[in-house]
């Protein structure tokens, strides 16, 4: 009696470890399909960013010619280009909202000074050293200053 107690014991042992690394495997499988996934989604973000930049940067060439057009004396339709303005405005919204997803560093920051890149938590750029941002108060980067000192 005493030997099949033991005996369910342990049967019922290997069956909870079962159990429990079938799950475990079952949870792996999951982890790894999400990840697939994401990687997946990210690819096709950054594909979009990438369709975005290009649109952006075609509507810019048209409002280059008509303001070329309006230099050289024979302005283009006016409407034409405010249209064409507002599309880029769509379109870069769209672009910031997608880049901001996958994590990527909107393409317009860059030194307004030097055109060096620089991060949004920049407060000087690290090129030419002028200030950037305006926005962002200059007492955070002085505090920030006498905590390190
Ligand atoms: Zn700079």
């Amino acid at each position: 009696m005493s030997d099949n107690k033991k005996l369910y014991s342990l049967l019922d042992t290997l069956r909870r470890t079962a159990a429990f690394t079938g799950n475990l495997a079952l949870g792996g499988a999951y982890l790894a399909e999400q990840k697939a996934e994401d990687i997946w989604k990210t690819a096709k973000l950054r594909m979009e960013a990438n369709r975005l930049d290009e649109e952006i940067r075609e509507r810019l060439q048209d409002v280059g010619k008509y303001v070329y057009a309006t230099h050289t004396g024979s302005p283009s339709d006016s409407d034409e280009m405010h249209e064409t303005l507002q599309e880029i405005d769509h379109l870069k919204g769209k672009l910031d909202a997608v880049n901001q997803k996958i994590g990527r560093r909107p393409e317009a920051l860059a030194c307004p000074f030097c055109g060096a890149d620089v991060q949004p938590e920049d407060r000087y750029c690290r090129e030419c050293g002028e200030g950037l941002f305006e926005d962002n108060s200059a007492e955070d980067f002085e505090d920030n200053q006498n905590g390190e000192s």
